[in-house]
């Protein structure tokens, strides 16, 4: 474990075994942050990790102990799922699984959890679901605030181990969801089988061996399998190992289709478990929990089924009955009874919704009543004289499209309404974005006011800074040079100080920088408008530091990630939207060509000739965990290979993440100089990096990536007027689905349908960036259901529009749960 996460544990728990009193730092938890923030530098913890230590430590003497515990809990609970740990709990280990079935490496993939997922028992080579957040939504019957320990047959050592499942009262215990249900109520028994029917069977290994193939190719294992009715002959190919870990005798689970061979029934590579004889005993749809270590699945089920038995309809239900009835759900006793102990799928289905619809459901009123609580401010009011605003306009080096006007109309109205303007700016890459941040800044900086323009890389700053320079100082611009100022982490501090002399006494009026502009005691004497690009790449708590640096000020965010209309209302349905969804005349479409690796020559020969054009290309090297290497290494090595043994002639430049950021700054000005021909990188360029000579993007190991990432990537060319190109090269040829996944990049220049795919393919994490803080913990939620979200959605305005403060005495209990919800979701105390 790194020293900064190991010195932070031990804080933690000291405090945790002091009641939270904050003594367990001398001069409170607060004081070890300057240290730690430098150790955890040192360790190269994750930004978003460092920032939300800090931010939540920092206001920790002002909590209560219950919100203490909440805090850091909440801290911990990120840190281990950003950061690996030895902390880390063992994957779940099934008792009726061996671990070769195990090993499943957990994909991105959030699991449909508001489908149905039951398998039959041969078919559970499911991958383990991660770690089990501790429940959000409780319930305020003080019996199930008991800890678990209550239970008979509960000491200190199983209340430990439980402990790491996330259980620690019973109401942990409600709300601890089965992985997967095995359904051993539908089992037929050998003589009753018919050709063709997909059966599960339970059946003894009488003989077991494998041999060669008449051809000598293959393998083929042949087992025989009775179970008292008759017999069974199951074959598979090319598994030689399986008389090794099959043994006669050995009773096993088997499920696949029924085939025919000379007359007999067989099962052709069926997929295949030991049995577990209790499952067998029970005769039903069972569940089945996540476990760890030294909890088996019979001891555990035999404790849910204690506490589920009693409790489940003991609990009282925060949703009214009419609007159940409305809603089409089932109330939440009979959800919580029938999500551990079902008796059909139909059940299952039923519960399963009910409590996707409640985890929604109080997301959307949380963010309903964010949105209110803005709204409910009123900020300063900027109106820009018509023909004032047209000069700048006019400045421009070029028309604006008609999505940007329509961007910058909404943003001036935002201005002039008096109250604080809050919205998402998103417009797929190369859209122009820029401009209408900076025209927003000309807009406020007219009468004085400052502004601050936030970005995730010092690359993407400078840029901005560079930008922001052009459009509004300069000869007719409406500031001067030095009103402008770049505040990095890198800037020597000589510079940082006489910037933030000049932000206090007013003379510098716009500044743009990276994180910097949150670390450091920066302190405004008028900021009235934020601007933070790249959002997804921020927090919701730098987002509201940021703000905190003014009083109401204006805030606008924007992104080049298309996010999926169920994730927009979600997400980001605490901000108004506005979409630039055309690009510049003079874009192009970029070709984009999928390429097989043995291909790659072809490549070469593109850029070669594109760069004989007077043409720039980029080279994108991914991040190969597997390969031990650092993504840093690879990207190295191939820019050695490319320019010993490919490119001789031409000028390369390397860039990565280690760089320091003068280093940073120096390739890159070196490439938009176009001293460089061709920048080797490592995914660093991925956002907003502005080359418009730049035509080729030529990206390897392509399968690593998500496509509204590579969709990113290729944003980086065809900026200009040249016709531009995007090459991909997955590692493997016959890797056939996910090349039919990058196909889809072949398919489309259209980012919206690129992040509906991958919110399909991939799940929310992608375009959830460092905002998920209260979205990890959606257990049964699957955020890619529309139908879902809306629904959630329209009954959640119906409550909040009734009762905005859920004081009404039918929403008592609502507005209990959902602090409680928000509090653990997000670690933000109301
Ligand atoms: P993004 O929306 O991805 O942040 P930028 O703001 O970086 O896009 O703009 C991409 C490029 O397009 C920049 O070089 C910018 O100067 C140029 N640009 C912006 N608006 C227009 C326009 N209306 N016509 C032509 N070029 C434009
Ligand atoms: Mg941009």
């Amino acid at each position: 474990m790194y020293p900064s996460i190991e010195k932070l544990k031990k804080f933690f728990k000291l405090e945790a075994e002091r009641g939270y009193d904050n003594r367990a730092v001398l001069g409170g938890l607060e004081c070890m942050l300057d240290t730690w923030e430098s150790e955890a530098r040192i360790d190269n913890l994750p930004e978003e990790i460092i920032q939300a230590v800090i931010s939540r430590v920092r206001d920790y003497q002002r909590l209560s102990p219950n919100s203490r515990e909440v805090v850091l809990k909440g801290i911990w609970q990120r840190i281990r799922q950003t950061v690996p740990t030895e902390e880390e709990p063992m994957p779940p280990q099934d008792e009726t699984t061996t671990p070769q079935q195990d090993v499943t490496p957990v994909p991105e993939k959030q699991e449909k959890r508001d489908q149905v997922r039951v398998v039959t028992p041969a078919q559970t080579r499911q991958p383990p679901q991660t770690r089990i957040p501790i429940p959000q939504v409780k319930d305020m019957t003080e019996g199930l605030d008991a800890p678990i320990s209550v239970l008979s047959g509960i000491g200190p050592r199983s209340a430990n181990k439980l402990a790491q499942l996330g259980l620690n009262t019973l109401g942990d215990m409600l709300y601890f969801f089965p992985r997967r249900y095995d359904d051993y109520s539908q089992l037929k028994t050998i003589n009753r089988l018919g050709y063709g029917e997909k059966v599960t069977v339970i059946g003894e290994i009488k003989e077991i061996a494998s041999r060669p193939t008449r051809n000598g190719r293959l393998t083929l294992t042949e087992a025989i399998i009775t179970d008292g009715s008759g017999v069974l002959r199951a074959t598979w190919f090319n598994q030689p190992w399986l008389p090794k870990q099959l043994k006669p005798g050995q009773h096993i689970v088997l499920s696949g289709q029924i085939d025919q061979y000379l007359g007999r029934l067989v099962l052709t590579n069926p997929e295949w478990e030991p049995l577990d004889r209790e499952n067998l005993h029970t005769n039903r749809i069972v569940p089945v929990y996540p476990l760890t270590a030294q909890i088996t699945q019979k001891w555990l089920r035999s404790k849910m089924y204690e506490v589920i038995s009693y409790w489940a309809e003991r609990v009282p239900d925060h949703l009214s009955e009419h609007l159940c009835r409305d809603a089409e759900l089932v109330d939440l006793s009979t959800a919580l009874l029938n999500i551990h102990f079902p008796n059909t799928l139909d059940e299952i289905k039923a519960a399963q919704h009910r409590l996707a619809f409640d985890e929604i459901f109080m997301l959307q009123i949380g963010v309903l009543r964010q949105k209110h609580e803005w709204m409910s401010r009123s900020a300063r009011i900027f109106t820009a004289p018509e023909d004032w605003l047209q000069d700048q306009i006019n400045r421009l080096p070029f028309q604006l499209t008609p999505a940007q006007q329509h961007a910058l109309a909404d943003i001036s109205s935002d201005l002039t309404s008096g109250y604080p303007m809050n919205r998402l700016l998103q417009g797929d890459v190369g859209s122009g974005k820029t401009v209408i941040a900076a025209l927003a800044l000309a807009i406020i900086t007219r009468v004085g006011a400052q502004g601050a323009f936030m970005a995730p890389t010092s690359i993407l700053a400078e840029q901005h800074y560079a930008s922001l320079l052009n459009l509004l100082a300069g000869s007719q611009g409406t500031l001067a040079n030095e009103e402008i100022r770049l505040l990095l982490g890198a800037t020597p501090e000589a510079e940082k100080s006489q910037i933030r002399t000049g932000l206090e006494n007013g003379d510098i009026k716009v500044v743009v920088g990276t994180h910097a502009l949150l670390q450091e005691p920066v302190a405004f004497t008028d900021l009235q408008l934020a601007i933070i690009d790249e959002q997804h790449r921020f927090g919701v708590e730098q987002r509201a530091a940021l703000r905190a640096k003014g009083d109401n000020p204006h805030l606008m965010v924007m992104t080049a990630t298309p996010i999926p209309r169920s994730l927009a209302l979600t997400i980001y349905g605490d901000l108004d939207l506005t979409i630039i969804d055309e690009l510049p005349p003079s874009r192009q479409e970029v070709a984009t060509y999928l390429l097989l690796p043995r291909e790659r020559e072809r490549a070469y020969t593109l850029i070669r000739k594109q760069v004989a054009e007077g043409r720039q290309a980029f080279i994108i090297y991914p991040l190969i965990e597997e390969s031990g290497k650092s993504e840093v290494k690879a990207a190295t090595e191939e820019y050695n290979r490319l320019k010993r043994e490919v490119f001789l002639q031409l000028r390369i430049g390397l860039l990565h993440g280690r760089l320091k950021p003068e280093e940073k700054e120096a390739v890159m000005n070196r490439f938009r100089s176009g001293e460089l021909q061709i920048l080797v990188s490592t995914s660093v360029v991925e956002v907003g990096v502005d080359i418009p000579n730049a035509t080729v993007m030529l990206i390897e190991g392509a399968n690593r990536f998500g496509l509204a990432q590579l969709h990113q990537f290729r944003g980086r060319v065809g900026r200009g007027a040249e016709k531009s190109y995007c090459l991909l090269i997955p590692e493997t040829e016959n890797d056939a689905d996910e090349n039919e996944r990058l196909q889809a990049m072949v398919e489309t220049n259209d980012g919206f349908v690129l992040a509906e795919r991958d919110l399909q393919q991939r799940g929310p994490g992608e375009f959830l960036g460092t905002r998920q803080a209260g979205f990890t913990n959606l257990r049964m939620a699957n955020l890619t259901n529309v139908h879902l979200i809306e629904k959630a959605r329209h009954f959640a305005q119906r409550v909040f529009q009734q009762d905005p403060d859920l004081t009404q005495p039918e929403h008592h209990l609502l507005a209990h749960v959902l602090d409680r919800f928000w509090v653990e979701s997000t670690g933000e105390i109301s």
